[in-house]
């Protein structure tokens, strides 16, 4: 599936209506919420990797959520942990046999924490066998099939929510409230980076299991900062990447990505991504009355926002906000939200629609770039 230009300006504008929609309206409680207020949602982890010790961890804190079953293709680890965490032997599933899990009540919901390219299928055949499905970043690699993956999820009537981590974390979230107060006055641009040096023997660098390159693992914070900063979906983009010739981590897929979006407004972000080198994730805003930056932006822990701005009186703010939270902090409030909205029928704040935008942004980047993605 290809879209024109104007079908793709299109499309993101009412994905972007929706997505909005959903962050602004008002949370209908449902009347099940008496009955489910004692209630943990089960999760089943898919693949027992370094996100899912991550969410594993994360989980622990919860008030509303516990891990009932693991999915692994190493059952000696499946147990190990599984001895960790209390998770029943007979809740450890193979690869091969996910849909067993429809008969296991305990298992409400999924975890994706799998290679790129493994997302859409364990997504499908997870909301097939009934199960709400919380899917890592970035959602699919290609836009037909994030878009197969919502549409499973509808017909299957379970939620389908992507782990944008930072859409639940406190430093990010503060960013966002200081520039819709209008602190910063009118947006004027946007500056972000994110990437790292990846080891050779990485799936990350196989077309097979990574998709594409750090565009889809780390260079999607960037895309996805800019958009809720802004809170406006991108007008159009103009990208470069390059790939060392000499270097052969990058014979399958690109090195860097370097690439503009301008945004309705007027708004211009201009963001990095690499596997070739370490790139602190920063994200960086510039406006009429003043700047913000966070700083880290994108790690598990030690965030931080400052602002320099002029409020309504003229008088000079600096804002210094060091985030004391530590790592899994992220993971828990992220688990808490999606099962609260499975508990009393909510509509996610990162729902699958979230994950398709990215995705279809990240499309048009690459086209500008002379990259095909399907
Ligand atoms: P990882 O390599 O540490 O874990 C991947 C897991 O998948 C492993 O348990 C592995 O055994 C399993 N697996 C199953 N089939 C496999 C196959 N054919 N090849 C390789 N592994 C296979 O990877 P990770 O860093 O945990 O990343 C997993 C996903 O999480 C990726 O989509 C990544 O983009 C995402 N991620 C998200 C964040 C975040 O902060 N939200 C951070 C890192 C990674």
């Amino acid at each position: 599936m290809s879209l024109s230009r104007r079908d793709f300006n299109r499309s993101i504008t009412r994905l972007g209506a929706l997505g909005l929609a959903a962050q602004l309206a008002p949370q209908v409680t449902s009347p099940l919420f008496a009955q489910t207020a004692n209630r943990k949602i089960g999760y089943a982890v898919i693949g027992l990797g370094r996100i899912s010790d991550h969410f594993i961890r994360g989980i622990q804190d919860t008030t509303n959520s516990k891990v009932t079953a693991l999915v692994s293709g190493h059952r000696d680890k499946a147990e190990k942990i599984a001895a960790q965490y209390g998770v029943p032997k007979s809740s450890i599933y193979s690869y091969e046999n996910i849909e067993d899990m429809r008969s296991n009540s305990a298992i409400d919901a999924v975890y994706v924490g799998l290679p790129n390219s493994m997302h859409a299928e364990y997504s499908i055949r997870s909301a097939k066998a009934g199960k709400h499905v919380l899917c890592e970043k970035p959602m699919a690699t290609t836009v037909p099939e994030a878009q197969s993956m919502i549409d499973a999820a509808k017909a299957a009537n379970v939620k389908l929510m992507i782990a944008y981590r930072c859409h639940y974390e406190t430093t990010n979230l503060a960013a966002v409230k200081l520039i819709r107060d209008g602190a910063l006055g009118q947006l004027q641009s946007i500056q972000g980076a994110f990437g790292f040096s990846c080891g050779p023997e990485e799936w990350r660098l196989t077309k097979s299991l990574g998709g594409h390159g750090p565009l889809f693992d780390v260079g999607i914070y960037c895309l996805n900062a800019s958009r809720y900063l802004t809170g406006e979906e991108p007008a159009s983009f103009s990208a470069y990447a390059y790939s060392n010739p000499n270097d052969p981590r990058f014979r399958e897929v690109e090195e860097s990505i370097n690439w503009i979006t301008r945004f309705p407004s007027g708004v211009i972000a201009s963001c990095n991504t690499t596997y070739g080198a370490p790139m602190d994730g920063y994200i960086r805003a510039y406006g009429s009355k003043g700047w913000l930056e966070i700083n880290p932006a994108f790690v598990y822990e030690g965030l931080r926002l400052r602002a320099e701005y002029r409020d309504d009186a003229g008088k000079f703010i600096q804002l210094d906000q060091p985030n004391a939270e530590k790592d899994p902090i992220h993971f828990t409030k992220e688990a808490a939200h999606f099962s609260d909205c499975i508990l009393n029928n909510k509509t996610p704040k990162s729902p699958g629609e979230e994950g398709l935008r990215d995705m279809t942004c990240i499309r048009e980047i690459y086209r500008s770039a002379g990259i095909t993605m399907a």
